[in-house]
């Protein structure tokens, strides 16, 4: 095996792959490694993903970000098309319809002022609108909720594939094996080393590990604020069928319901006892207990429903502030981060895969996201998108 590179990205999720793909079109001939441990997925953030996007947030980079990968995904099929492989996204903009209340208004007053600033099709309704509009969703007490007109789902699977092919395609090396090390002499990255005893050398080491990013980090002293977090996805199957697509609804509380197809739905919410660790156990009573008589109580209609399935995945959350961390870590030159994405790293993998890429070649970046630079971390400068909690 060959096992000089320009550049070692740790990790082949949403995240790597996008890197590895936007630095090979910037520049390809450049020797490109990915490392990755399981390439079957089947505990990859990415892969257990709702693939929600959403230009709604409240944070000025977080909204670009969402723009920039909806204009992406206008033309993904061509551009990451390989030979006959074309992947197909299947994105789906049926809005994503935030409920506010009083204790939210502030917050969501100022989002949708910066959102439609910048350009953004998003807009306010009334209690009274969102209940003419939708009769099955009822706004118990909400002051009404903002309208993303350009949110809603993407298949993070296809995104994944495509980015890949299209990576290996033009000219990186995918690797199959685990970093148990990164290797760093004094101030410089030099490298990463396997659980096979290889070494494969790069003074430009990406961390892409997502939920196992701070356990890589740590192996050359680096320690991120960034923990690996159970999340549930709950499948519910209802005897009430919408026609088309409903927007899928965000209650104050962080409940969130996906309208899938037909009478079938995701249902999720972050709650504060989550279990932190590599736990991928699946507990239904939590969706009983927790989550349904809320469920209830904004969709009467969910009275009656049959959860017929559910996964649980990691969450990589940046306990600081929530928010991604992105760029070379100041203290040891050439180890590069993309990490922390907390709920919201699928639909962000276009302009942090582009951004990462422009920074490791010393190229200006097309989009400025030096507001998640990792300096913050050192200087305890978090950069909330939401005072409320942690998304
Ligand atoms: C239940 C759930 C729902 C979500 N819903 C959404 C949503 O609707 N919208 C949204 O935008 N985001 C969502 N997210 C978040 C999103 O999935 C992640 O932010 C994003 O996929 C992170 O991508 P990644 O490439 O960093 O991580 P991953 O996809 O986890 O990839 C990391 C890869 O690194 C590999 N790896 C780790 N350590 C090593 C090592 N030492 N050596 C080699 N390989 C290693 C892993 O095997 C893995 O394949 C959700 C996450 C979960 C869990």
């Amino acid at each position: 095996m060959n096992n000089q590179f320009d550049i070692i990205i740790v990790g082949s999720g949403v995240m790597g792959c996008a890197t590895a793909a936007y630095l090979l079109r910037m520049d390809n001939r450049l020797r490109v490694a990915i490392i990755e441990k399981d390439p079957t997925y089947r505990r990859a953030s990415t892969i257990l993903s709702d693939g929600n996007v959403r230009v709604q947030f409240n944070l000025k980079e977080n909204i670009q970000i969402s723009q920039y990968g909806n204009e992406v995904l206008k033309t993904f099929a061509q551009d990451m098309a390989v030979g006959d492989k074309i992947p197909y996204v299947d994105a789906r903009y049926q809005g994503n319809l935030f409920m506010v209340d009083e204790n939210g208004r502030a917050e969501a007053e100022q989002g949708l002022q910066l959102q439609q600033s910048l350009g953004c099709n998003v807009e306010w309704l009334s209690a009274s609108e969102i209940e003419a509009a939708y009769p099955f969703y009822k706004t118990m007490g909400c002051i009404g909720g903002t309208l993303g007109h350009e949110d809603g789902s993407v298949d993070p699977n296809a995104v994944l594939m495509g980015y890949k092919d299209k990576a290996i395609a033009s000219g990186a090396q995918f690797i199959q094996g685990e970093v148990t090390n990164l290797l760093a002499d004094g101030r410089q990255m030099r490298g990463v080393q396997l659980a096979s005893g290889d070494k494969v050398m790069s003074e430009t080491v990406l961390n892409a590990a997502g939920a196992w990013a701070r356990d890589l980090a740590l192996t050359v002293g680096v320690d991120l604020p960034v923990l690996p977090i159970m999340r549930q996805v709950y499948i519910a199957e209802t005897h009430f069928e919408p026609d088309g697509f409903l927007p899928s609804i965000f209650l104050p509380t962080g409940l969130y319901a996906i309208h899938e197809n037909g009478g079938h739905f995701l249902i999720g919410k972050s709650l504060p006892d989550d279990p932190v660790g590599f736990d991928f156990s699946v507990n239904q009573q939590r969706f009983v207990d927790l989550l349904w008589p809320e469920l209830v109580d904004y969709l009467p209609a969910f009275e009656r429903l049959k959860i017929t399935g559910g996964w649980a995945g990691l969450y990589a959350v940046n306990t600081l502030d929530g928010n991604a961390i992105l760029g070379e870590w100041p203290e040891l030159r050439g180890l590069y981060l993309a990490n922390g994405f907390s709920g919201h790293g699928f639909q962000q993998c276009h302009a942090v895969g582009r951004y990462l890429a422009e920074l490791i070649l010393d190229k200006d970046p097309a989009l400025d996201l030096s507001v998640f630079t990792p300096q913050r971390i050192l200087d305890n400068k978090p950069i909330f998108e939401n005072v409320h909690r942690l998304i």
